[in-house]
Protein backbone atom coordinates (compact mmCIF):
# COMPACT_ATOMS: atom_id res chain seq x y z
CA UNK A 1 0.00 0.00 0.00
CA UNK A 2 1.32 3.46 -0.79
CA UNK A 3 1.18 5.82 1.94
CA UNK A 4 1.44 9.59 2.03
CA UNK A 5 2.05 12.21 4.67
CA UNK A 6 2.86 11.05 8.08
CA UNK A 7 1.40 8.51 10.21
CA UNK A 8 0.53 9.59 13.78
CA UNK A 9 1.75 7.96 16.66
CA UNK A 10 -0.56 7.79 19.91
CA UNK A 11 0.51 4.39 20.97
CA UNK A 12 1.56 5.03 24.57
CA UNK A 13 4.82 4.37 23.89
CA UNK A 14 6.98 4.38 21.74
CA UNK A 15 6.34 8.32 21.46
CA UNK A 16 7.05 10.66 18.44
CA UNK A 17 10.46 11.31 17.99
CA UNK A 18 10.84 14.95 16.79
CA UNK A 19 13.28 15.53 14.16
CA UNK A 20 15.39 17.10 16.52
CA UNK A 21 16.42 14.27 18.61
CA UNK A 22 16.43 12.39 15.16
CA UNK A 23 19.18 14.99 13.66
CA UNK A 24 21.06 14.73 17.02
CA UNK A 25 21.38 11.42 16.71
CA UNK A 26 22.39 11.36 13.27
CA UNK A 27 26.20 11.51 13.32
CA UNK A 28 29.16 9.50 13.66
CA UNK A 29 29.99 7.19 16.54
CA UNK A 30 32.69 8.32 18.81
CA UNK A 31 35.79 6.98 21.17
CA UNK A 32 33.75 6.61 24.40
CA UNK A 33 37.02 6.94 25.71
CA UNK A 34 38.18 10.59 24.27
CA UNK A 35 37.77 13.67 26.70
CA UNK A 36 34.62 14.90 24.60
CA UNK A 37 32.56 11.54 25.92
CA UNK A 38 33.43 11.82 28.92
CA UNK A 39 32.83 15.32 29.33
CA UNK A 40 29.36 14.62 27.81
CA UNK A 41 28.91 11.60 29.52
CA UNK A 42 29.75 13.66 32.86
CA UNK A 43 27.49 16.81 32.40
CA UNK A 44 24.53 14.40 31.10
CA UNK A 45 24.37 12.18 34.24
CA UNK A 46 24.62 15.78 36.52
CA UNK A 47 21.89 17.11 34.09
CA UNK A 48 19.69 14.16 34.72
CA UNK A 49 19.97 14.55 38.61
CA UNK A 50 18.44 17.48 37.69
CA UNK A 51 15.67 16.47 36.01
CA UNK A 52 14.96 13.99 38.24
CA UNK A 53 15.55 16.29 41.33
CA UNK A 54 17.27 14.20 43.31
CA UNK A 55 20.72 15.50 44.63
CA UNK A 56 21.74 11.18 44.60
CA UNK A 57 22.17 9.25 42.13
CA UNK A 58 21.09 8.21 38.74
CA UNK A 59 22.06 5.28 36.88
CA UNK A 60 21.52 4.85 33.03
CA UNK A 61 20.63 1.41 31.64
CA UNK A 62 20.90 -0.01 27.73
CA UNK A 63 17.71 -1.13 28.12
CA UNK A 64 14.08 -0.85 27.68
CA UNK A 65 12.04 0.22 31.09
CA UNK A 66 12.05 -3.59 32.00
CA UNK A 67 15.41 -3.42 32.90
CA UNK A 68 14.96 0.04 35.27
CA UNK A 69 12.30 -2.44 37.08
CA UNK A 70 15.01 -5.11 37.62
CA UNK A 71 17.38 -2.78 38.55
CA UNK A 72 15.07 -1.32 41.04
CA UNK A 73 14.71 -4.94 42.36
CA UNK A 74 17.55 -6.34 42.43
CA UNK A 75 19.66 -3.42 44.35
CA UNK A 76 16.90 -2.34 46.74
CA UNK A 77 16.20 -6.04 47.93
CA UNK A 78 17.69 -9.50 48.23
CA UNK A 79 15.95 -12.71 47.43
CA UNK A 80 12.88 -13.85 50.35
CA UNK A 81 12.18 -10.17 50.84
CA UNK A 82 8.18 -8.62 50.75
CA UNK A 83 7.48 -5.87 48.90
CA UNK A 84 3.72 -4.68 48.77
CA UNK A 85 1.71 -4.14 45.52
CA UNK A 86 -1.41 -2.51 45.35
CA UNK A 87 -2.50 -3.78 42.03
CA UNK A 88 -4.86 -1.80 39.61
CA UNK A 89 -3.65 -2.73 36.08
CA UNK A 90 -1.77 -4.75 34.35
CA UNK A 91 1.45 -3.15 34.37
CA UNK A 92 1.79 -2.58 37.77
CA UNK A 93 0.66 -6.68 37.57
CA UNK A 94 3.32 -7.73 35.49
CA UNK A 95 5.51 -5.67 38.01
CA UNK A 96 5.01 -7.79 40.63
CA UNK A 97 5.29 -11.25 38.31
CA UNK A 98 8.94 -9.69 37.77
CA UNK A 99 9.43 -9.44 41.71
CA UNK A 100 8.35 -13.37 41.72
CA UNK A 101 10.24 -14.79 39.69
CA UNK A 102 13.45 -12.37 41.56
CA UNK A 103 12.59 -14.47 44.48
CA UNK A 104 10.60 -11.36 46.11
CA UNK A 105 7.25 -12.26 48.13
CA UNK A 106 4.76 -9.94 46.30
CA UNK A 107 1.92 -8.86 48.80
CA UNK A 108 -0.66 -7.73 46.62
CA UNK A 109 -3.53 -5.80 47.32
CA UNK A 110 -6.09 -5.77 44.23
CA UNK A 111 -7.58 -2.71 43.23
CA UNK A 112 -9.89 -1.58 40.76
CA UNK A 113 -8.74 -1.29 37.71
CA UNK A 114 -11.37 2.05 37.24
CA UNK A 115 -9.37 4.00 39.99
CA UNK A 116 -5.88 4.81 41.45
CA UNK A 117 -4.11 3.82 43.83
CA UNK A 118 -5.86 3.76 47.79
CA UNK A 119 -3.15 4.82 49.58
CA UNK A 120 -5.30 3.84 52.57
CA UNK A 121 -4.88 0.54 51.90
CA UNK A 122 -1.30 1.13 52.36
CA UNK A 123 -1.19 2.98 55.33
CA UNK A 124 -3.59 -0.48 56.72
CA UNK A 125 -1.08 -2.87 55.22
CA UNK A 126 2.01 -1.53 56.53
CA UNK A 127 0.83 -0.79 59.85
CA UNK A 128 -0.21 -4.30 60.50
CA UNK A 129 3.31 -5.10 59.44
CA UNK A 130 4.54 -4.88 63.48
CA UNK A 131 8.07 -6.56 62.39
CA UNK A 132 8.66 -4.40 59.35
CA UNK A 133 8.79 -7.73 56.71
CA UNK A 134 7.86 -5.33 53.83
CA UNK A 135 11.17 -3.95 52.85
CA UNK A 136 9.05 -1.60 49.95
CA UNK A 137 6.28 -0.54 48.16
CA UNK A 138 5.47 -0.50 44.52
CA UNK A 139 3.40 1.73 43.29
CA UNK A 140 3.11 2.74 39.82
CA UNK A 141 2.64 6.48 38.96
CA UNK A 142 0.70 6.40 35.69
CA UNK A 143 -1.10 2.39 35.30
CA UNK A 144 -0.56 2.72 30.65
CA UNK A 145 -3.08 0.14 30.63
CA UNK A 146 -5.85 1.93 32.64
CA UNK A 147 -5.39 5.73 32.31
CA UNK A 148 -5.22 6.19 35.99
CA UNK A 149 -2.41 8.50 37.64
CA UNK A 150 -1.55 8.16 41.50
CA UNK A 151 -1.19 10.38 44.30
CA UNK A 152 2.62 9.81 45.07
CA UNK A 153 2.68 12.07 48.04
CA UNK A 154 -0.59 10.51 49.62
CA UNK A 155 1.29 7.43 49.33
CA UNK A 156 4.38 9.16 50.76
CA UNK A 157 1.89 9.86 53.81
CA UNK A 158 0.39 6.82 54.14
CA UNK A 159 3.80 5.14 54.44
CA UNK A 160 4.71 7.94 57.21
CA UNK A 161 1.84 8.12 58.89
CA UNK A 162 2.46 4.00 59.75
CA UNK A 163 6.05 5.18 60.58
CA UNK A 164 7.24 2.06 58.44
CA UNK A 165 10.72 2.03 56.59
CA UNK A 166 9.68 0.50 53.80
CA UNK A 167 10.94 1.72 50.55
CA UNK A 168 9.12 4.17 48.28
CA UNK A 169 9.65 2.47 44.62
CA UNK A 170 7.99 4.32 42.13
CA UNK A 171 7.39 3.47 38.41
CA UNK A 172 7.10 6.65 36.00
CA UNK A 173 7.78 5.37 32.87
CA UNK A 174 4.78 6.75 31.66
CA UNK A 175 4.39 10.23 33.48
CA UNK A 176 8.19 11.24 34.00
CA UNK A 177 8.35 14.31 31.45
CA UNK A 178 4.71 14.73 31.59
CA UNK A 179 3.59 15.28 34.89
CA UNK A 180 5.60 16.44 37.71
CA UNK A 181 7.68 13.86 40.12
CA UNK A 182 10.02 15.53 42.10
CA UNK A 183 11.11 12.75 43.65
CA UNK A 184 13.11 14.27 46.64
CA UNK A 185 10.43 16.61 48.09
CA UNK A 186 7.85 13.48 47.56
CA UNK A 187 10.30 11.17 49.21
CA UNK A 188 10.20 8.53 47.12
CA UNK A 189 13.22 6.08 46.90
CA UNK A 190 13.73 4.80 43.15
CA UNK A 191 12.02 6.32 39.92
CA UNK A 192 12.23 4.00 37.53
CA UNK A 193 11.51 5.87 33.45
CA UNK A 194 12.45 5.02 30.28
CA UNK A 195 13.18 6.64 27.20
CA UNK A 196 10.48 6.04 24.75
CA UNK A 197 7.73 7.59 26.10
CA UNK A 198 7.92 11.39 27.45
CA UNK A 199 11.31 12.08 26.75
CA UNK A 200 10.67 11.53 23.31
CA UNK A 201 13.76 9.63 22.28
CA UNK A 202 13.77 5.79 20.83
CA UNK A 203 13.58 2.65 23.59
CA UNK A 204 16.81 1.76 24.42
CA UNK A 205 17.18 3.42 27.61
CA UNK A 206 16.16 2.30 30.95
CA UNK A 207 16.66 4.58 33.83
CA UNK A 208 16.75 4.13 37.71
CA UNK A 209 17.12 7.64 40.11
CA UNK A 210 17.95 7.22 43.68
CA UNK A 211 17.72 8.14 46.82
CA UNK A 212 20.38 7.66 49.24
CA UNK A 213 18.10 5.37 51.06
CA UNK A 214 18.09 3.18 48.18
CA UNK A 215 21.72 3.60 47.51
CA UNK A 216 22.70 2.15 50.72
CA UNK A 217 20.41 -0.59 50.34
CA UNK A 218 21.72 -1.92 47.35
CA UNK A 219 25.46 -2.10 49.13
CA UNK A 220 23.46 -4.71 51.37
CA UNK A 221 21.35 -6.30 48.77
CA UNK A 222 22.64 -10.41 48.42
CA UNK A 223 20.51 -10.62 44.84
CA UNK A 224 22.80 -12.14 42.23
CA UNK A 225 23.28 -8.73 40.09
CA UNK A 226 26.49 -7.55 37.96
CA UNK A 227 25.40 -5.59 35.12
CA UNK A 228 22.13 -4.32 36.96
CA UNK A 229 24.44 -3.61 40.00
CA UNK A 230 24.29 0.30 41.17
CA UNK A 231 27.37 -0.20 43.85
CA UNK A 232 29.58 -1.40 40.54
CA UNK A 233 28.07 1.74 38.13
CA UNK A 234 29.46 4.35 40.88
CA UNK A 235 32.59 4.79 38.86
CA UNK A 236 33.61 7.89 37.13
CA UNK A 237 34.58 6.92 33.65
CA UNK A 238 31.71 5.89 31.37
CA UNK A 239 32.85 2.84 30.71
CA UNK A 240 31.66 1.98 34.20
CA UNK A 241 28.70 4.29 34.75
CA UNK A 242 27.22 2.21 31.90
CA UNK A 243 28.85 -1.13 32.46
CA UNK A 244 30.07 -0.90 28.77
CA UNK A 245 29.97 0.95 25.62
CA UNK A 246 27.84 3.69 26.08
CA UNK A 247 25.13 3.96 23.80
CA UNK A 248 26.45 6.81 22.30
CA UNK A 249 23.57 7.83 20.21
CA UNK A 250 21.20 7.64 22.50
CA UNK A 251 23.08 9.83 24.75
CA UNK A 252 23.59 12.18 21.88
CA UNK A 253 19.97 12.37 22.10
CA UNK A 254 19.21 12.88 25.42
CA UNK A 255 21.40 15.45 25.84
CA UNK A 256 19.20 17.29 23.20
CA UNK A 257 16.11 15.88 24.33
CA UNK A 258 17.28 17.61 28.27
CA UNK A 259 18.39 20.76 25.92
CA UNK A 260 14.50 20.66 24.85
CA UNK A 261 12.70 20.41 27.68
CA UNK A 262 14.88 22.72 29.57
CA UNK A 263 14.13 25.59 26.80
CA UNK A 264 10.56 25.30 27.13
CA UNK A 265 10.35 25.18 30.60
CA UNK A 266 9.45 22.21 32.85
CA UNK A 267 6.39 23.96 33.89
CA UNK A 268 5.17 24.71 30.39
CA UNK A 269 5.46 21.14 29.56
CA UNK A 270 3.14 19.93 32.48
CA UNK A 271 0.60 23.00 31.42
CA UNK A 272 1.16 21.39 27.68
CA UNK A 273 0.60 18.23 28.44
CA UNK A 274 -2.39 19.23 30.83
CA UNK A 275 -3.96 20.61 28.03
CA UNK A 276 -3.87 18.63 25.02
CA UNK A 277 -4.78 15.75 27.74
CA UNK A 278 -8.01 17.92 28.06
CA UNK A 279 -8.59 18.26 24.63
CA UNK A 280 -8.91 14.46 24.32
CA UNK A 281 -11.15 14.09 26.67
CA UNK A 282 -13.10 17.07 25.63
CA UNK A 283 -13.84 14.94 22.56
CA UNK A 284 -14.26 11.62 24.36
CA UNK A 285 -16.97 13.36 26.73
CA UNK A 286 -18.48 14.13 23.70
CA UNK A 287 -18.33 10.84 21.81
CA UNK A 288 -19.56 9.18 24.89
CA UNK A 289 -22.65 10.60 25.33
CA UNK A 290 -24.51 7.91 23.50
CA UNK A 291 -23.92 6.15 26.03
CA UNK A 292 -21.74 3.28 24.28
CA UNK A 293 -18.41 4.97 25.21
CA UNK A 294 -17.01 5.70 28.14
CA UNK A 295 -13.37 6.97 29.82
CA UNK A 296 -11.92 3.85 31.89
CA UNK A 297 -11.00 6.12 34.88
CA UNK A 298 -14.00 7.43 36.56
CA UNK A 299 -12.87 10.26 38.84
CA UNK A 300 -11.87 13.36 36.51
CA UNK A 301 -9.03 13.93 38.84
CA UNK A 302 -7.36 10.61 38.54
CA UNK A 303 -6.82 10.55 34.40
CA UNK A 304 -3.55 11.17 33.51
CA UNK A 305 -2.23 13.18 31.71
CA UNK A 306 -0.08 11.06 29.26
CA UNK A 307 -3.15 8.47 27.79
CA UNK A 308 -6.64 8.74 27.64
CA UNK A 309 -8.47 5.27 28.00
CA UNK A 310 -11.74 4.75 26.77
CA UNK A 311 -14.27 1.78 27.15
CA UNK A 312 -15.68 0.08 24.67
CA UNK A 313 -19.38 -1.27 24.29
CA UNK A 314 -19.97 -4.67 25.89
CA UNK A 315 -19.55 -7.37 22.90
CA UNK A 316 -17.61 -5.38 20.71
CA UNK A 317 -14.40 -5.59 20.41
CA UNK A 318 -12.09 -2.45 20.98
CA UNK A 319 -9.65 -3.82 18.27
CA UNK A 320 -11.61 -3.48 15.26
CA UNK A 321 -11.80 -0.09 16.20
CA UNK A 322 -7.81 0.65 16.88
CA UNK A 323 -7.44 -1.26 13.58
CA UNK A 324 -9.26 1.01 11.14
CA UNK A 325 -8.15 4.27 12.95
CA UNK A 326 -4.03 2.78 12.40
CA UNK A 327 -4.80 1.28 9.27
CA UNK A 328 -7.72 3.72 7.58
CA UNK A 329 -6.71 6.87 9.28
CA UNK A 330 -3.23 6.51 10.07
CA UNK A 331 -3.66 6.84 13.77
CA UNK A 332 -1.87 4.50 15.87
CA UNK A 333 -3.45 3.37 19.56
CA UNK A 334 -2.94 1.30 22.05
CA UNK A 335 -5.27 -1.78 22.61
CA UNK A 336 -6.59 -3.35 25.98
CA UNK A 337 -4.36 -5.16 28.02
CA UNK A 338 -4.75 -8.15 30.75
CA UNK A 339 -8.22 -7.72 32.07
CA UNK A 340 -9.23 -5.23 29.64
CA UNK A 341 -7.98 -6.69 26.97
CA UNK A 342 -10.75 -6.32 24.22
CA UNK A 343 -12.23 -3.78 26.36
CA UNK A 344 -10.88 -0.15 25.64
CA UNK A 345 -8.74 1.96 23.31
CA UNK A 346 -5.36 4.17 24.40
CA UNK A 347 -4.74 7.11 23.01
CA UNK A 348 -0.95 8.26 24.26
CA UNK A 349 -0.64 11.77 24.46
CA UNK A 350 2.98 12.25 25.78
CA UNK A 351 6.21 13.83 24.68
CA UNK A 352 6.43 15.99 21.62
CA UNK A 353 2.82 16.98 20.51
CA UNK A 354 0.81 20.12 19.82
CA UNK A 355 -2.68 21.22 19.17
CA UNK A 356 -2.99 20.73 15.79
CA UNK A 357 -1.87 16.83 15.97
CA UNK A 358 -4.29 15.92 18.53
CA UNK A 359 -7.16 17.64 16.69
CA UNK A 360 -5.90 15.28 13.48
CA UNK A 361 -5.78 12.08 16.15
CA UNK A 362 -9.00 12.55 17.34
CA UNK A 363 -10.50 13.67 13.51
CA UNK A 364 -9.09 10.00 12.49
CA UNK A 365 -10.47 8.14 16.11
CA UNK A 366 -13.95 9.93 15.55
CA UNK A 367 -14.01 8.36 11.92
CA UNK A 368 -13.11 5.27 12.47
CA UNK A 369 -15.59 5.67 15.29
CA UNK A 370 -18.13 5.86 12.59
CA UNK A 371 -16.81 3.42 10.57
CA UNK A 372 -16.91 0.76 13.04
CA UNK A 373 -20.84 2.25 13.80
CA UNK A 374 -20.43 2.53 17.23
CA UNK A 375 -22.79 4.83 18.51
CA UNK A 376 -21.55 8.17 19.15
CA UNK A 377 -22.26 11.59 19.61
CA UNK A 378 -19.98 13.39 16.59
CA UNK A 379 -18.52 16.59 17.34
CA UNK A 380 -15.61 15.30 20.04
CA UNK A 381 -13.30 17.14 17.77
CA UNK A 382 -15.31 20.08 17.48
CA UNK A 383 -15.50 20.45 21.45
CA UNK A 384 -11.51 19.78 21.76
CA UNK A 385 -10.79 22.27 18.94
CA UNK A 386 -13.39 24.87 21.09
CA UNK A 387 -11.40 23.89 23.99
CA UNK A 388 -8.04 24.55 22.76
CA UNK A 389 -9.38 28.03 21.43
CA UNK A 390 -10.85 29.19 24.35
CA UNK A 391 -7.44 28.23 26.50
CA UNK A 392 -5.03 29.43 23.66
CA UNK A 393 -2.21 31.58 25.41
CA UNK A 394 -2.10 34.43 22.43
C1 LIG B 1 5.79 1.36 28.91
C2 LIG B 1 5.69 1.00 30.36
C3 LIG B 1 6.48 0.00 30.93
C4 LIG B 1 7.37 -0.89 30.11
O1 LIG B 1 8.41 -0.22 29.49
P1 LIG B 1 9.32 -1.04 28.46
O2 LIG B 1 10.29 -0.03 27.96
O3 LIG B 1 8.41 -1.57 27.41
O4 LIG B 1 9.97 -2.13 29.24
C5 LIG B 1 6.38 -0.22 32.27
N1 LIG B 1 5.55 0.51 33.05
C6 LIG B 1 4.76 1.46 32.54
C7 LIG B 1 3.87 2.22 33.45
C8 LIG B 1 4.81 1.73 31.17
O5 LIG B 1 4.01 2.68 30.65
Amino acid sequence: MVKRGREFLHTPGPTNIPDRLLNAMHRPAMDFASPEFSAMAAQLFEDMRGLFQTSSQVFLYTSSGHGGWEGAFVNCFSPGDTVLLPEIGRFGRVWGDMAERLGLKVVRVPGSWRHPIDAAVIEDVLTKDKDHLIKGVLAVHVETATGAISDMPAIRRAIDASNHPALLICDAIASFGCVPLPMEDWGIDVVIAASQKGLMLPPGLGMCAVSEKALAASFESRSQMEYFSWPQRLKTESYSRFCGTAPEHLVFGLIEALKMLEEEGMPQVFARHTRLANAVRKAAEVWSQAGALELNILAPDARADSLTVVRTPEGMTSDIIRSTARDTFHVAMGGGLGDLAGRVFRIGHMGDLNEPMIIGALGGIEAALQVCQVPIVKGGVGAAVDYLASTAQT
